[in-house]
């Protein structure tokens, strides 16, 4: 406390004092501002070491919650170099391309449908589509699947800041074609398309009803299909053997399609395994009418993404998909991953009494599949442990659940294993 009649500390001299705290000068400054003017200097160490935690950094992902949204869902393995790329220029005749031609063309053959446009996420990607459809006229949209995501993703908002208006169909729980048609044929009527949505986050059960897509596509007007999680293929043609038992019932782009949706929307950083973006696949007409949309201007991706975005289609084009992060994490068989926990609880040396190997469900996560787990292995610890696991050089993200700390395997990438044993061997051994 800088008590009545001292100086208070130089703003440099208290700034420069924490230098050992990896900042730019300016907010060591700022910390030590912040520090004198709650009249406690001595906490400037404390306050700079805060302002270095808000920046974006590597976290380990012990959630078993695959696709995190606060941990930036999918992880990506890309690298891209430092150069001009032909972004926006056709290569064969030196003139103006499109930054949509090579991924158009990508997730169009992906799943099978005659073009695709991509934009910077999934809630764009409905919005985008509703707008060029629907602008100024009316989407029909089943009372079961007008929800809410999550971040503030509410259909009814959604719809209405496209410039479409709502209109509600059936009921919460059992809507059947008709009431579709009964919609769409309503002679005050102007509806430019249907939306389906995929309830990504909760499940209906009991006496409920929902139509087919092929039945909804019979009423006469473009499906749009909102699948969120955006599983390209149900047969998972990527992977070996059958499809995994957790994404029964997961909707994917190339059947709903197949089955006669006009378009489909899901994101890019969900089951896709890419990064943060938005895809919509379909009918060449509506995929240009969203093309020509001035939103589309404003939703559209940088390179980077699209960099991304490219490696990861290729991946699935060539049958290598399994070979991304995300599937990788999905599909590691349980014995390796309770090899691992020998291994880490091993480098921890703790007490039995303190650190457990122990059978766990991990979940997709980011609303695909809802209700679905993988079956895992976690390092359990007595107690919550999580402040003392998120303190360290590598934050730790770990769950607790009937009065433990979990560390779920399976969300974590197996180059992180000695940063977990680290980290959990300080958790478990301080006070
Ligand atoms: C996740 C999701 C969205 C939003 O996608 P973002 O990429 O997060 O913007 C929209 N609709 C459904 C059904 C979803 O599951």
């Amino acid at each position: 406390m800088a008590s009545g009649g001292e100086h208070p500390p130089s703003v440099d001299r208290l700034a420069r004092s924490v230098a050992d705290v990896d900042l730019p000068l300016p907010l060591l400054v700022l910390a030590a501002r912040e520090a004198i003017a709650a009249g406690d200097p001595d906490a400037v160490g404390g306050r700079a070491r805060g302002l270095a935690r808000r920046l974006l950094q590597p976290v380990v992902n012990a959630t078993g919650v695959l696709l995190h949204t606060n941990l930036g869902r999918a992880p990506l393995d890309v690298a891209v170099a430092a150069s001009a790329t032909n972004l926006e220029l056709a290569l064969d005749d030196g003139g103006r391309g499109s930054r949509q031609d090579a991924v158009g063309l990508l997730v169009s053959t992906l799943c099978g449908a005659e073009a695709a446009l991509v934009v910077n996420n999934g809630a764009a990607a409905v919005m985008l589509a509703t707008a060029a459809i629907a602008g100024g006229r009316q989407v029909a949209v089943s009372r079961g699947e007008s929800v809410e995501i999550g971040g503030g993703f509410r259909i009814p908002d959604v719809i209405a800041s496209s410039g479409a208006r709502l209109v509600d169909v059936g009921t919460t729980n059992r809507t059947r074609v008709d009431d579709f048609r009964r919609a769409v044929d309503a002679p005050t009527g102007d509806v430019a398309c249907i939306l389906r949505v995929h309830p990504s986050n909760f499940r209906v059960e009991g006496f409920t009803e929902r139509p087919s897509v092929a039945d909804v596509a019979a009423v006469g007007v473009p499906v749009v299909a909102d699948l969120g999680s955006g599983l390209v293929d149900a047969r998972c043609p990527w992977l070996p053997g059958e499809p995994p038992a957790w994404l029964a019932g997961e909707p994917a782009a190339r059947q709903v399609l197949a089955e006669g949706a006009a378009l489909v929307t899901f994101s890019g950083d969900k089951l896709l395994g890419g990064p943060q973006a938005g895809l919509i696949a379909g009918r060449a007409d509506l995929v240009a009418a969203c093309a020509s949309h001035p939103l589309a201007r404003a939703l559209r991706p940088g390179s980077l993404v699209l960099a991304a975005l490219q490696d990861v289609l290729l991946a699935y084009l060539r049958g290598d998909a399994a070979r991304l992060p995300f599937w990788r994490q999905a599909t590691t068989p349980v014995e390796d991953l309770r090899h691992r926990a020998a291994r880490i609880a091993d480098a921890t040396g703790a007490r039995p009494e303190d650190m457990q190997v122990r059978a766990s469900e991990a979940t997709p996560g980011a609303g695909a599949a809802p209700g679905a787990t993988i079956p895992s292995v976690a390092l359990v610890a007595p107690g919550d442990r999580r402040d003392a696991l998120r303190s360290g050089p590598v934050p730790v993200i770990a769950r607790v659940a009937d009065g433990s700390t979990w560390c779920d395997l399976r969300s974590v990438e197996p180059s992180h294993d000695d940063v977990l044993a680290t980290a959990l061997r300080e958790a478990v051994t301080r006070p």
